[in-house]
């Protein structure tokens, strides 16, 4: 990078502090470096106490060789991060929250070049990080014991450190070096933020695709309309299945199923007892039993019921329990033994179903779902704190923090 005058000027300002004795740094409250349109301090929405964010100020960090400094555009608000708002449940507190998140690299060490899937990199480029480390592509899950502070390859969900640009509720993140980073210039703000969640459902439809059930001509029922349920009747529509029942009890919730490619529904406020219900999805498919079922909400009772959907043969990949929501009660006998049901569980994503997210997301758009449209709210990052109680409220689907 060339120096140009207001670089210069600003080092011999340090220079001149130096020599006086002072030797401080320019004030953080100083502003923006002139060169690079860097500004000297970083705002990060922590978690101070239960329900409680503050946005702090820290001073802008060191870029190190293998680091990347990211302007934060926007970041989605999880069910996890509603969880630790709520409980903190991994005793983190204080933490920067926010691993759902999309920025445009603004500073670069020397030798970042590629990014995890070796993509070229370059100032500017629009970015994402991922929970699973890349030295490990198999593995599904961060571990929460590893401790990887100060090299951090997780953002969003680890104890702070001394630099604190930790999580994507922030103005500004520093991927450290070694970290998953992937180069997504090619998809827009709303894609970008709605990749992790979508992430689940692509494992989710590979783990289905494992039991050799799923096909094109499928009769397919998802149950649950919340974002985890809608962006799986996305998935499927955009991979060409167009033989699907959305189950909910929410009518709007229903309706925007449809424009996400579901092809009937059915409310179960609608019918008395799970008889009637299942007579109601036989209904949709012609009188036939589904031949496989995506289980999408948290409900014990939602799991016991699902296999009254399914066909003899049939398949089934239970997906709403990505916390401990209880036990559920089935018939063995009748449910899964008799009926010879393939059931699978799906829990979070590898760094493979990652990078075919990015894919999924164009052709969702080439196709002309409505994806963006889950993004119900949007806030920015000073109310953080009004952003999590409206994702607690589940009034909404998918909340964003929004950057200016
Ligand atoms: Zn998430």
């Amino acid at each position: 990078m060339a120096v140009n005058e207001q670089d210069v000027e600003l080092i011999v300002k340090q220079i001149l502090n130096q020599i006086s004795g002072s030797g401080a740094a320019p004030a953080p409250s100083a502003g923006k470096t002139a060169s690079s349109g860097i500004p000297s301090t970083a705002h990060v929405a922590m978690l101070t106490e239960l329900e409680k964010f503050e946005v702090k100020e820290y001073p802008m960090p060191e870029v190190g060789d293998d680091d990347i400094l990211v302007k934060v555009e926007g970041c989605g608000v999880c069910g996890t991060d509603a969880h630790e708002f709520k409980r903190d449940p991994f005793g983190l507190i204080p933490v920067a929250l926010g691993h759902e998140g999309t920025g445009e690299i603004v500073k670069m060490g020397k030798n970042v070049k590629k990014d995890s899937a070796g993509k070229d990199l370059h100032i500017g480029d629009k970015v994402v990080t991922c929970m699973i480390f890349k030295d490990d592509p198999d593995i599904t899950m961060y571990d929460l014991n590893k401790q990887n502070i100060g090299g951090a390859d997780v953002y969003g969900l680890l104890p702070d450190d001394e630099i604190h640009l930790n999580g994507w509720f922030s103005d500004y993140i520093l991927v450290r070096g070694g970290s998953t980073v992937f180069n997504v210039s090619d998809l827009d703000l709303d894609s970008r933020i709605l990749i992790e969640p979508c992430a689940v459902l692509v494992h989710a439809v590979e783990r289905a695709k494992t039991t050799g059930i799923l096909r094109f001509n499928s009769r397919v029922v998802v149950q649950g309309c919340g974002p985890i349920g809608l962006i799986c009747i996305a998935v499927l529509r955009t991979m060409g299945i167009e033989n699907i029942t959305a189950v909910d009890g929410n009518q709007a919730r229903l309706d925007f199923a449809m424009r996400l490619g579901a092809s009937h529904t059915v409310s179960f406020k609608d019918f008395q007892g799970i008889e009637a219900l299942s007579g109601a999805v036989a209904a949709s498919f012609d009188g036939h039993m589904a031949d496989f079922a995506f289980q999408c909400t948290g409900n014990p009772m939602a799991h016991a019921n699902i296999y009254k959907f399914i066909r003899n043969g049939g398949g089934l990949c239970e997906l709403g329990f990505f916390i401990n929501g209880g036990d559920a009660t089935i018939n063995p006998h009748f449910d899964l033994c008799s009926k010879e049901i393939t059931l699978v569980g799906s829990w979070v994503y590898t760094l493979r179903d990652y990078a075919t997210t990015f894919d999924f997301l164009k052709r969702a758009k080439g196709i002309g779902l409505p994806l963006s449209e889950l993004i119900t709210h949007r806030y920015p990052l000073e109310q953080i704190n009004e952003a999590l109680k409206t994702n607690l409220a589940m009034t909404g689907l998918k909340i964003a923090i929004v950057n200016k």
